[in-house]
This record gives C-alpha cells, structure tokens and sequence, in this order.
C-alpha cells in the first residue's frame, strides 16, 4: 500500500510517499510560498537530483494538485497512476483532549479539529486546508489525522494542570498539552527494542532537541510529563523561543516598553532563545561555531541553552523515581556530541558515564554513547515523525478494511 503523508503549514506544505509493504520513501519533497507569487516545488526521488519547478499555486487545492501531478509524471514520478494512492496521512499539531490517538478522518473529526482552532491558531487551520485539499483531489481515499499532542494525553493530571483558577480549565481548557508526541513517542519505541528491553517497564527521558525543544518523562511506554505546555513556547530555552520564564515579565514588559500583546508574543516565539542571546543566530550550529572562536554572548547561550536541558532531565529522574535511559534526538540531538557532552556533565551523581569516543561517532543508526558499565544509558536515536504516520495510518486503514469486510 502507498501512503502520501501530508505536513501542511499556512504556506507551505511538506510531503512524503511511502510504500508501506517495505516502509520505504517513493519520493519526498515540499511547496513553499502557497498564495505568493513565484511558488516553488521542490520534489526529490532517493538517488536523482532535486527537481525545483516555480508556478502561481494560488491555495492548497492546487499545491495537493501540483504534487499528485509530479508524483505521476513521466519524468520525475514514481507512480503510475494516480490510484496507487491507497490512503493520506496528516500530521495535526494540537489534538486537545479531544484526540488521545490517530484517528480516519470524518465529518465529526474535521469538527472537532476546527473547534481547537483557538488552541492552534497558526497550525489547526492550516492543516485543515491540507485535509481540505486532499479530498477536492482524492474524494475517495481515506485520510488519517496524526497529533502533536496525543502521546501525551497519558500524562496524569498533577503534571497537566497549572495551578490557577481550575474555571480557567473547566472553561477554556488551559492545560499543559506538550508536543512533539510522535517524535517522543517513535524514538521510545526504538529505544526499547534497541536496549532489548520491554517498554512497558522502562523509564525514559527523551530530549527532542531541534529548532523547537522538549523534554519528555516516559514511564512504563507512557508520557508521564513534558516541557511544552499549552502552546510549544513553555519549557526548553528554543531557537527563538523563550522556554520557561516568570509569567509576570509579560504584564511588566507591556508596561515598560509599551508593546501590544501580539508584540510580546512574537518576541517570545520569534525573537528570543539561542537568537536573542547569542545575537547570532538561532540555528546550533552556528552558535557552537562562534562560540568556539572565543564569542562570549554565544557560549553564555549554548550555556544557558544547555543547563535547562540538564536541569528538566533532573527533574524528570525526581518525577519517574529514576530513570533507564536518556534519549537526544532531533536536528541538534542527533547531530551535537558537544550538546550531548555538555548536558550529560552535570548527570554523573545519577551514573551516567558518557563514552567520549562513541559521543563523537557520526550515524545516522540508534546507538549507546555511555559506557557499558554505566548505570544509566545515553542514546542517540534518529526520530522519524513521516514514518510514525504512515504507520497509523496504515493500521487504521487496514482496521477499517477489516472492518467493513466483516459487515459483508
Ligand atoms: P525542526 O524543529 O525545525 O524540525 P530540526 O530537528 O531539523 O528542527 O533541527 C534543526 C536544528 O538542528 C538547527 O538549529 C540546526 O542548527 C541543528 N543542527 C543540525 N546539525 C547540527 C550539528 N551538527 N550541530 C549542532 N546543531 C545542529
């Protein structure tokens, strides 16, 4: 079965094919600037060059259009005809407390994700125009919806309350919510077949360390707590995003500088983090490099950036009563032994004994980077949000097969 996997933003949209029988990528690629002018395909097929083709792709219809085209086209597709496509899956941000798991897209699902519009004003409603789109292009395939936020709906409620007024969340569903739960949730499930070790008596710290960062306690194969709160700007210090800070500096700062809400919002998400400390950029590696020409402001950065990361992992030993084994994964998790290296200095009184050499050695395979006698393993392994997807959507698709061919 061929499954399309669809991450759609407001304007842009990623894509995947995968072929399910060998979990392999067809192709991949993504359209950028949807509704601007000059909009861009970019559609790679493994082992050939990347194909850039510019046109007007006005909305997601037609974006939805213009890749199910170069899926088949002769020169660049890898599909015969277009009813190959078996089934399309979505990666949905926030999921609520509506969505505790993936879900076959229907009427009463494309409801409840618009009512959560208000909790993800920036992703909801783009999403929605991804699943939109598909149907307008492929009315009969079946759509599944992937959230953010599903994994953690285990979470136990004095880890996804905030202590105000409980009307706040009776009424409005301000709750700690997290993200990045398919990332969390696959690199756990790698972790414990690679450890050999069964999930559901493991305890698991998995640091999702990319452009966006958390940290995430997972007890017996179960998010127990997360860093992200109800929207993804709560707890690691990000690319250019604040993370943890007294909520009182936002009234204060208002008040001071004579911003308006929506400007302090885009400073927390937009301006702060490695970016605002470092004044180089947001993006790791560019930090590590100045930092190591002798810049203070991008090591008092990678610093800060690097002791929150300690101090979560700290806590999170304290929330589960121990732990097994702390994962880094992601852009930065996978790629920075000097990351890795720094965070896991501060671990040593809870027995983990970084291997220095197997820190340093580059692969893109899950693997062990403590020693082997340390008490608690380190690894490193790759997260694959696409595949996770595609792999819930191909269960609930042959659910549903198994299903309707018993009402037969
Ligand atoms: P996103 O949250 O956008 O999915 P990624 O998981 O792709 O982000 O991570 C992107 C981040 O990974 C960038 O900030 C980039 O600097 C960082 N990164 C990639 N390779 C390295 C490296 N070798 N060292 C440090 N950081 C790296």
């Amino acid at each position: 079965m061929n499954i399309l996997i669809i991450n759609a933003g407001s304007s842009s949209l990623k894509y995947q094919l995968y072929n399910m029988q060998t979990e392999e990528v067809l192709a991949k690629g993504r359209v950028e600037r949807i509704g601007m002018d000059s909009s861009i395909l970019t559609h790679e097929v493994d082992g050939t060059p990347e194909v850039r083709e510019v046109s007007e792709i006005l909305d997601h219809t037609t974006a939805i259009k213009k890749v199910l085209d170069m899926l088949v086209s002769r020169k660049f597709g890898v599909l015969r005809n277009i009813e190959e496509i078996e089934a399309v899956g979505h990666r949905v941000v926030h999921g609520g407390e509506s969505f505790s798991k993936s879900v076959l897209v229907d009427q009463g699902v494309k409801l409840e994700i618009r009512k959560l519009f208000d909790l993800a004003p920036l992703h909801n409603p783009a999403h929605m125009m991804g699943i939109t789109a598909v149907e307008a292009n492929l009315p009969e395939v079946p759509q599944a919806v992937v959230f953010d936020t599903a994994f953690h709906q285990t979470m136990p409620p004095n880890s996804y309350l905030y202590a105000i007024p409980t009307v706040l969340y009776r009424k409005h569903k301000i709750r700690r919510y997290g993200f990045h739960g398919t990332s969390h949730d696959y690199v756990s499930k790698r972790s414990a077949e690679y450890l050999g070790l069964p999930l559901d008596n493991l305890k698991l710290i998995t640091c999702h360390i990319g452009n966006g960062a958390s940290c995430t306690a997972i007890l017996n194969g179960k998010s127990f707590d997360t860093s992200m709160g109800m929207t993804p700007l709560e707890g690691l210090m990000m690319g250019t995003r604040s993370g943890d800070l007294d909520p009182a500096i936002v009234p204060y700062t208002i008040n001071k500088e004579d911003l308006t809400l929506n400007e302090v919002n885009s400073m927390l998400n937009k301006h702060s983090g490695l970016l605002a400390i470092s004044g180089i950029s947001s993006d790791m590696r560019e930090v590590i490099e100045a930092m190591n020409d002798g810049n203070e402001k991008a090591k008092l950065a990678f610093e800060m950036y690097t002791y929150r990361i300690r101090k979560y992992i700290g806590a999170y030993i304290a929330a589960m009563d121990g732990v097994d084994a702390i994962v880094f994964t992601a852009g930065v998790g996978e790629n920075s032994d000097v990351l890795r290296k720094e965070v896991c200095k501060g671990l040593t009184f809870f027995g983990v004994q970084l291997d220095e050499k197997r820190n340093a050695v580059r692969s893109s395979e899950a693997r062990r980077i403590t020693t082997d006698d340390s008490k608690v393993s380190v690894l490193v392994v790759p997260t694959n949000e696409e595949l996770l997807i595609a792999r819930d959507t191909y269960r609930l698709v042959l659910e549903k097969q198994a299903a309707d061919s018993s009402l037969l």
